[in-house]
Order: structure tokens, then C-alpha cells, then sequence
């Protein structure tokens, strides 16, 4: 079958080993010339003691260190405008985020910022970035968003509406994948950041206009690492195994879903985090089920291959294949423990039509449904998951 065109665009490096953290001075020293480093993370990873031996290994390696602890969730453009602030003052020659998707966005957009002139609402949008960026090395604590992989950060402008920066600028230069860093992440993070990144590599592999045979092979991979080893490492927080395996296919999604997009399970999750700040995990993996029924009709042939991938019991044609999948991730996800209903997390039944309308907002992802999504369709869903 002819191939039809595509660019498929990644980080140059990434290094995956347990424990590595620890070493992470050596690591970064021996790849880039400059030793001033701004460190940019959440106060509570700080608190919880996960920084300091971050920080004392640059310091071994001959680094000088400052630390940024001030990134929120869904943080706003104080949040980053702080940041360059901080790392001007220190004239930091490396951005280093460590942490959740929060920290590596603000990480991201921050290292563009400190060399532009550019003003930041000039770049939103996809493609907008111009001219180069600081060195910028990520390195991840949850598996979940992909952050590290993508060429995407999400602020928060207003009180509700978040926009994007989509530019391959945001592509960081190295990222360290060390799934030590995630055992202490809480059961209920784990389940809602584990099925958000499943939502990547599913709504990857289904979208609609740039879907090609690399992020396919990525998805699939992720798909199947995730599958296996979701209910592993919610129920045993220290089972490296599934550490490892979520925090791989978690980075495999996000290489999938930054070049071919996701879709409606996102366009419907984002509302949820502006006017409930619902984490993004835990919305993405509320709007999933529905979203799987709804996108059948026309995704059915896919989700057949990924119950093969899935190592789906069953049988049958392309029908039943595609049922069986769907089932399988409602398992999965009760399995998980996360909340399973929009009523559990405080949304309310009279908002329903106010987040359906904001859904229609989000027409960068519901261009890449595979089954057209109208406002109607968009309450219809947000019901079925109240
Ligand atoms: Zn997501």
C-alpha cells in the first residue's frame, strides 16, 4: 500500500535508566558547555525531598544551581514570566525541568522566552516560534502527559481558557527517562496519569489527518506497555518492572501524539480542568469511556488492532473485536481505582451544557476526531459520563 507523506519530528536524545537521577550531574555535564543551570519544578516535589539530590549531584559536577519551585497546576503566565525572571537573575545558560506536565511546559516555553524577543502572546498558536531557545533538558516524574516529548506547552490565560504553544522549538534537547522517580507517586496519580497516557496512544493512532506509520508503531507499543502494566503499578507502587514499562510507554505516546494529534477525549477533558480544575489525567480518563463508544462507528477496524495489541480475549469480526477493546479498557480503567463519574469529582448536572459549548472551543482537537463531534454530541457525552 502507498505510503501517503509525512514529517515525523522527535527529541535527539533521550537516556532511560533506573536511578539515573542520581547521576544526572555526570550525565549533563558531558553533554553541554554551559555549568549555570536553572532548576524548574513544584514546591511539592521539593518538599518531598525529590530535588535535593538532583540538585547536590549538578553541584558534584561542577554546576551552579538555582531552583524555580513555583509552578502550579494548569500554571497561568505569571507563573512562567516568574520563571524567565529567575533564571535572567542567575543568567542561567540551561533550563532543566523536573517534575509533572506543569513543570516541563513552563520548562519549555521558559528556555524559548530567555532567548527572544518575541512576546509570548505572539506565540501561540502552532508554528508561531521564532528563532532559537536556551538548552533545555526534561526529565519526567509522572508517566503521563509525554511532556518531555512534545513540542507543545499549555498555559492557562484566563480564568478558564488554557492556550497552546505548538512549535518545534519546544522539542528539548535531552531527556532523562528514570522510572525510580515515579514510585512515589499516590495510586489515584498513577491510575488517572497511566489512562491519560493510554488516551495518547489511542486518540494517536485514530486521528484523523496525520496519522502515519511511525506514530502508529509508537502507539501500539505504548499502547501495550501501558495496558499491561497499569493495575501493576497502582497496586504495587515499587514494582520497578511496571514503573519502567509505564514511564516508556508514556514517552512512546507522547512521540505519537506530537505528530499525529488527539482528539475529542481532550477537546472534552480540557473544560473539566478550566472550570473544575480536575487534574488532566483524571479528566482525559473520564471522558474515555464515552468517547470510545461514540468514536466506533467510525474507528471500529482500529480498535480491533489494538485488542490484538491489547492481547484482548475474545474473537469475531471487526465488530466484536472493536467491543471487546472497548470493554477491556472499562475494566481496566475500575481496575485502576480512579474516579469513574463527572458527579464523583464535583461537577454539577446544570454545568453540563456550559462545558459542552466550551468544548466546541477546542477546534485545534476535534478537527482530528475521527467522527465529527457537534455541540450536541459533546453534551450527549459529557451525560453519558455524569
Ligand atoms: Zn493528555
Amino acid at each position: 500500500m502507498a505510503i501517503n507523506p509525512f514529517e515525523f519530528r522527535t527529541v535527539p536524545s533521550i537516556e532511560v535508566a533506573w536511578g539515573g537521577a542520581k547521576r544526572f550531574g555526570e550525565i549533563i555535564a558531558a553533554r553541554f558547555a554551559a555549568r549555570k543551570v536553572l532548576l524548574v519544578t513544584d514546591a511539592g516535589l521539593l518538599k518531598a525531598g525529590m530535588i535535593a539530590p538532583i540538585a547536590a549531584s549538578l553541584e558534584a559536577a561542577g554546576f551552579s544551581v538555582a531552583i524555580f519551585d513555583k509552578v502550579v497546576a494548569d500554571p497561568p503566565e505569571s507563573v512562567l514570566y516568574g520563571c524567565v525572571e529567575e533564571a535572567r537573575k542567575v543568567a542561567a545558560g540551561i533550563v532543566i525541568g523536573v517534575g509533572g506536565g506543569s513543570s516541563l511546559d513552563i520548562a519549555k516555553l521558559a528556555a524559548v522566552l530567555l532567548s527572544s524577543a518575541q512576546s509570548l502572546a505572539d506565540m501561540y498558536g502552532i508554528g508561531k516560534v521564532r528563532g532559537a531557545r536556551l538548552p533545555l533538558v526534561l526529565v519526567p516524574t509522572t508517566a503521563g502527559t509525554g511532556s518531555e516529548v512534545t513540542n507543545i506547552s499549555i498555559i492557562t490565560t484566563g480564568e478558564t481558557t488554557k492556550m497552546g504553544v505548538v512549535s518545534p522549538q519546544l522539542y528539548a534537547d535531552f531527556v532523562l527517562l528514570d522510572a525510580e522517580l515515579t514510585v512515589g507517586l499516590p495510586p489515584v496519580h498513577t491510575a488517572a496519569t497511566g489512562i491519560d497516557a493510554m488516551v495518547h496512544a489511542i486518540e494517536a493512532y485514530t486521528s484523523k489527518h496525520k496519522k502515519n506509520p511511525l506514530s502508529d508503531a509508537l502507539a501500539r507499543e505504548a499502547l501495550r506497555l501501558l495496558g499491561n502494566n497499569l493495575i501493576a503499578a497502582c497496586q504495587e507502587p515499587t514494582n520497578r518492572d511496571a514503573r519502567e514499562s509505564m514511564l516508556l510507554g508514556a514517552t512512546l505516546a507522547g512521540q505519537a501524539f506530537s505528530n499525529s494529534p488527539v482528539a475529542a477525549v481532550h477537546a472534552l477533558a480540557y473544560p473539566l480542568g478550566g472550570h473544575y480544575h480536575i487534574p488532566h489525567g483524571l479528566s482525559n480518563a473520564l471522558m474515555l469511556g464515552p468517547v470510545l463508544r461514540y468514536n466506533a462507528q467510525a474507528a471500529a477496524p482500529l480498535y480491533a488492532e489494538l485488542a490484538d495489541v491489547l492481547g484482548v480475549k475474545g474473537g469475531g469480526d471487526t465488530k466484536a473485536r472493536s467491543e471487546q477493546f472497548v470493554a477491556h479498557m472499562q475494566v481496566l480503567m475500575d481496575e485502576s481505582g480512579a474516579p469513574r463519574r463527572l458527579r464523583d469529582v464535583g461537577v454539577t448536572d446544570n454545568s453540563l451544557a456550559m462545558l459542552a459549548a466550551d468544548t466546541m472551543k477546542q477546534t485545534r482537537l476535534l478537527v482530528n476526531n475521527p467522527v465529527e463531534v457537534r455541540e450536541e454530541d459533546a453534551l450527549a457525552l459529557y451525560r453519558e459520563a455524569f
